[in-house]
């Protein structure tokens, strides 16, 4: 029998294993093929519902399911942490034992290093997490005036436009509570751009210019004082808030520090085609953890998830593997209540950008049930 190791059940890991469910359904059946999901966590979570949980368009419930109810049949669940992988023996131990594998994959995400920025965690918000959304909601709901500050630790970041729309929905937010005149929006980048691709910075700046929100460029936060309420940036500029929505610094995960195989903020080193860990053919990585210069975004880790899956059944049912991954991922960017446009990227293609439009706002906030019944499920593996 052929053991399967996917370590993370979140978009990528799940999609993964439900895809591979789904294409080695006989083998599975036949006993010649386990897969084996790997995550401590009780809870699959949706998390671009954390971005808008803070402005009431989506229900904390509705952000995440217990992971065994989004797994497909056919998959072992294994409830454990891993700790530590030896890739030359290609073993995983975990909290709870050690499993040997003769194909891994690696979906373990980002984590959060709140340490890297002294004063984050007392002094300044984010929708990253379901528990920070839920204060940020209270927060926000009781704010009655002044400087709201909207900006990230460092790059990278999950979900590249997310700070952009939480900017936006403040403004309209706060103009259907008729406190425009009581409230300053600024936003900070650490780029002398609001975005990484110039054409939608810019449209993003008309934006601004339109809805009267601030914009601080090159601003490389170093510290937060969290008693007079100032952000400070590596060069001693100082902003001063009232309220900080500020993305928190993003790492991979402390399981690949701990194998010795990440780069310097342990990502993992990946194939930016075949997607296997540098020098292991049986293993892969998708998804937050990888070092890939695309973006962190559930559609690159369900993207990257198809590709690991037809390579890894492509070379079970005997075949060389030739799915390739082509960098594609995308985005729906909030623009305002009601409004929303497009974002798509490749390799080979700079971000395809499609203006504001109604459908795409209803596309994003309907997205969470398509998430739930299709995406997480794989069921599109038949096409995929
Ligand atoms: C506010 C916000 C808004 C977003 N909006 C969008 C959006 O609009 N569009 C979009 O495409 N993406 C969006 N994203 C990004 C998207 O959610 C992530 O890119 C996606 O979840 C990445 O999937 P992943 O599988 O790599 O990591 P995750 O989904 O984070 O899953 C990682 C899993 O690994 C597990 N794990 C970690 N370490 C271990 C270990 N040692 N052993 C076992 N398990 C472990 C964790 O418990 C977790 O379940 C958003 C994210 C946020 C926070």
């Amino acid at each position: 029998m052929k053991t399967i190791v996917v370590i993370g059940g979140g978009s990528g890991g799940i999609s993964t294993a439900n895809h591979l469910s789904y294409k080695l359904r006989d083998k599975i059946k036949a006993n010649e093929i386990r897969v084996m999901l790997m995550d401590p966590s009780k809870y699959h979570y949706y998390q671009p519902g954390f971005l808008e949980i803070p402005f009431g368009l989506m229900k904390k419930e509705e952000t995440y399911k217990e992971i065994d109810k989004v797994l497909a049949q056919g998959v072992t669940l294994l409830q454990e942490k891993a700790l530590k992988i030896d890739l030359a023996n290609r073993s995983v131990q975990t909290d709870k034992g050690k499993y040997t594998y003769d194909y891994l994959v690696i979906a373990t995400g980002a984590r959060y290093d709140y340490s890297a920025i002294p004063g984050f965690v007392e002094g300044v918000d984010h929708f990253y997490t379901l528990e920070g959304s839920n204060t940020l909601r209270k927060k926000l709901n009781d704010f009655k005036g002044g400087t709201v500050v909207v900006g990230i630790s460092s790059m990278p970041y999950k979900c590249t436009p997310a700070p952009l729309e939480a900017a936006f929905l403040l403004h309209d937010m706060f103009k259907s509570r008729n406190m425009l005149d009581k409230v300053k929006i600024i936003y900070t980048y650490p780029m002398p751009m609001v975005f990484p691709d110039k054409r939608i910075s810019d449209f993003a700046l008309g934006l601004f210019k339109e809805k009267g929100i601030e914009s601080v460029l090159d601003f490389k936060l170093k510290e937060v004082d969290s008693k007079s309420r100032d952000l400070i940036s590596i060069s001693g500029e100082k902003i001063h808030y009232d309220l900080a929505l500020i993305a928190p610094p993003h790492r991979g995960s402390e399981l690949i520090a701990a194998s010795g195989f990440g780069d310097q903020s342990d990502w993992v080193p990946v194939d930016k085609f075949t997607l296997n860990v540098t020098g292991y053919k049986n293993a892969f990585a998708i998804g937050d953890a990888t070092n890939l210069q695309v973006s962190k975004a559930g559609s690159v880790a369900d993207a990257e998830a198809v590709v690991v899956s037809n390579r890894i059944a492509e070379e079970i049912d005997g075949y060389n593997p030739e799915t390739l991954y082509d960098g594609s991922g995308g985005a729906l960017m909030i623009t305002g209540i009601g409004k929303a446009s497009m974002i798509s990227s490749n390799y080979n293609l700079s971000p395809v950008f499609m203006p504001e439009r109604y459908s795409f706002y209803w596309l994003k906030l309907i997205y969470n049930k398509v998430y739930w019944n299709m995406t997480a499920k794989a069921v599109l593996s038949e096409v995929a």
